[in-house]
This record gives structure tokens, C-alpha cells and sequence, in this order.
């Protein structure tokens, strides 16, 4: 057994919803612990050589915030990846398919023009709600409307491209689940989304506000806009493709020293 204290030393921390995105890697880990804090999950071990801590959030924005805090408080993550299933907003991206975030946008974070009453909803009337973060790196509280995913994991998650269809674009995210086509296309002339979760803007914006480089990544599960419908089970294939990223990261973090 490794002396490894996970609490002071760095390690990577990889973040799943439900167990389809996250039993799996849980299956690989060695030295494997298991950690409850409150009602949330977390695993302990390595990766290859790669200390990592996995959390199972549970579905939705204020779980995800909740488990990305804990773990923060309680373990020393040098990065952070959401990872997990999504909807597909771009016919680019078909069920299967991977999105490589390079910035996540909290699409539900909305602020709607005044209607007087009996004039009905205009779904369209809206701007993106700049949101309030304490940025740590600047000391100062500023507004923002999305956030940027860190540009060396990206181009180390775009280097594990063999065998799987990946690509870059925007991860939109929120406490919601998109079936209306023209909300869609709207959505995505607005925030240029190529797929949407229901987790990815909370330790987004986490991070984001405490400086700890962050990505997320997405494998479609559904893609209305191409007519392919909801299977969860590509979740094992996307934990897959994290297991061969974070080989990569190793390789790169062994470069870097
Ligand atoms: N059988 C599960 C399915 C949940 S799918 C259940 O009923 O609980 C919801 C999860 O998958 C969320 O965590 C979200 O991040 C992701 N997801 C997959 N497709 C999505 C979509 N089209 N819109 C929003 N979230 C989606």
C-alpha cells in the first residue's frame, strides 16, 4: 500500500452523476477506499499511477455544487473533471459521440424581458444572467456568463482521440431537460451549445471561482435533433474514454516535472 494521504496530497478528482458514469472507473481503482461524506460518495485510489477521487454527485446542479465543495474541502484536487451523459443540441454530434468542453455555459441563468399580463410567454425574450463569482486569482467578485474549460486538459483530452468520435464545443448545463427543437435552436444560436447536462456548470463555476483548472466531457446518450433517443449505457463507454485520459494527463504531468 502506497502512503498516500488524499486529504493533503494533490490528486485528480473525477465527478459522475449516477453509476453508469461512474461504477465503472470504481471497478479500476486500486487501493480502492470508499469515503461517505453526508449523503455523497467518494472513491479513493489510483488510476495507473494516477491518484485520483472518484465522487459520485447524484443528478442536478445543487448536488453537483454540493459534492464538488465537499470534495474540495476535504481532498486537494490539482484539476477537476466532469464527465457523464448528455443530450445532443448540434447534428454534428450523434449518440456516442463525445463533446470535449471548451467552456460550459449555465444556460438556465436567464433574465427575461417584462411582458405585460394576458400578452403570453415569448420563450425567445431573454438574455443570458450574468452570474456572481468570487474570483480567488483576482481577490474581487465579478459577473460572469460562462466558464472557460482549462485549455491544457483540453488539448491533452483531444490527444485520446483514437477509436472514438470527439470533438470540441460548448457544454450548456442546467436544471433541465431540452425536448422542444426551436428552444434547442435557439439555445444553441445563443450559446453555441453542442450538447447539454444537468451538472457540469456547477464545479465549473467552482473552479472557475477558486482557480483549479476544469474540464468537462460529455458522450451523447440522446440526440433529439438527430431523432436518437435516450440510452444511458454509453455512460461505460465514456468512463473509457476517461481511463485512457487520465493516461494521458499522467504522460503529461510526467513531461511537466
Ligand atoms: N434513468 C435515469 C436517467 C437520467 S438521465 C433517471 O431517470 O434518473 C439524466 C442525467 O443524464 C443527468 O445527470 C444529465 O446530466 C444527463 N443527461 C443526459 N441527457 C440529457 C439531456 N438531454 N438533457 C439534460 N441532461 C441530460
Amino acid at each position: 500500500m502506497r502512503d498516500y494521504d488524499f486529504k493533503t496530497q494533490p490528486s485528480l478528482l473525477i465527478q459522475g452523476a449516477m453509476d453508469t458514469e461512474t461504477a465503472y472507473l470504481a471497478e479500476k481503482l486500486t487501493e480502492h477506499e470508499q469515503i461517505h461524506i453526508g449523503i455523497y460518495s467518494f472513491h479513493t485510489g489510483f488510476l495507473g499511477e494516477e491518484p485520483v477521487v472518484l465522487s459520485r454527485t447524484f443528478q442536478g446542479m445543487t448536488n453537483a455544487a454540493a459534492a464538488t465543495s465537499l470534495a474540495l474541502v476535504h481532498f486537494s484536487p490539482w484539476a477537476v473533471i466532469n464527465q457523464g451523459i448528455g443530450g445532443g443540441h448540434d447534428k454534428r454530434f450523434h449518440r456516442g459521440d463525445i463533446v470535449l468542453g471548451e467552456k460550459v455555459v449555465p444556460i438556465g441563468a436567464q433574465i427575461r424581458a417584462f411582458s405585460p399580463e394576458g400578452t403570453g410567454i415569448d420563450g425567445t425574450a431573454f438574455e443570458p444572467l450574468p452570474i456572481e463569482i468570487f474570483n480567488t486569482k483576482k481577490g474581487a467578485v465579478e459577473k460572469v456568463c460562462d466558464f472557460p474549460c482549462d485549455e491544457a486538459l483540453l488539448c491533452a483530452a483531444e490527444r485520446v482521440t483514437a477509436g472514438v468520435r470527439a470533438a470540441r464545443g460548448v457544454i450548456g448545463s442546467g436544471d433541465e431537460w431540452n425536448n422542444q427543437l426551436d428552444r434547442i435552436a435557439l439555445l444553441r444560436e445563443r450559446f453555441g451549445t453542442a450538447v447539454e447536462d444537468m451538472e457540469s456548470a456547477a464545479p465549473a463555476q467552482l473552479c472557475f471561482s477558486y482557480g483549479i483548472p476544469f474540464i468537462g466531457i460529455r458522450i451523447l446518450s440522446n440526440s433529439i435533433v438527430n431523432g436518437e433517443e435516450f440510452d444511458e449505457s454509453v455512460g461505460i463507454e465514456g468512463q473509457k474514454f476517461i481511463l485512457l485520459y487520465v493516461e494521458e494527463l499522467s504522460r503529461m504531468r510526467k513531461l511537466e516535472k
